[in-house]
């Protein structure tokens, strides 16, 4: 099989919690996201607007943020093999993530993960609340009418066939641009509603002896 550009998220894919589901959780004010997610839906507010206003209000030390995600963010099974299996055999994973580097580094590194290429934005934290820095995600995507990872996969793909590993709705636009794609939670049942063909998974073994099956098709 030619080599791979395997894309995949971060949150609720290789975590099997969502860093920022957590994050607020312990350090934001709850009854926020009750508040701003009718406005969401409604398009009222985009998901960027809202991640701001619902960060802004996370008062919390960056090492703080840290101790909570290694404790409570859980890696899902087969990660780690997941990337030497793929450096073995020349695909290029990179980690495209609607998250925060400074999180992603301190748990990748925590489980021993280390030189994986991450595609992210930025969080500053501070006990006066914290700031987003937003990577640039160039012109709003014409399918989603948002800044989402079509950009950036877009820019780092060099034409190899592109398999897409997530579970959520910034997944979406991303799942529909891959050959293949493995989903799990929210993503799998929006891709099923919508007849795109995907493989459900729950953890990075099942992801790898597909891949592998395939290479053997392709061979
Ligand atoms: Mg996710
Ligand atoms: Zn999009």
């Amino acid at each position: 099989m030619n080599t791979l550009l395997i894309a995949c998220d971060f949150d609720g894919t290789i975590t099997e919690r969502d860093t920022l589901h957590l994050i607020v959780a312990e350090y934001g004010s709850s009854d926020l996201w009750n508040r701003i997610e009718p406005r969401i839906l409604s398009g009222e507010m985009s998901i960027e607007q809202a991640m701001q206003e619902e960060f802004a209000e996370v008062r919390a030390t960056h090492d703080e943020v840290r101790d909570l995600v290694l404790r409570d963010a859980g890696l899902r099974r087969g990660f780690p093999e997941f990337v030497r299996w793929a450096r073995e055999r020349d695909h290029r994973l990179i980690v495209f993530s609607s998250g925060f580097r400074s999180v992603i580094d301190e748990i990748l590194a925590h489980w021993g993960i280390e030189g994986l290429e991450v595609v992210s934005h930025e969080a500053l934290f501070s006990e006066d609340g914290c700031r987003l820095v937003w990577s640039d995600r160039g012109e709003l995507c014409l399918e989603c009418g948002r800044h989402c990872k079509r950009h950036d996969l877009r820019d780092r793909s060099r034409g190899e066939r592109l398999v897409y590993i997530g579970d959520g709705v910034s997944d979406r636009c991303g799942a529909r641009m891959a050959d293949v794609v493995f989903a799990r939670a929210q993503l799998a049942d929006d891709l099923a509603a919508d007849g795109v063909p995907f493989t459900r998974f729950e953890d990075f073994d099942l992801v790898r002896d597909r891949l592998d099956a395939l290479s053997t098709l392709a061979a």
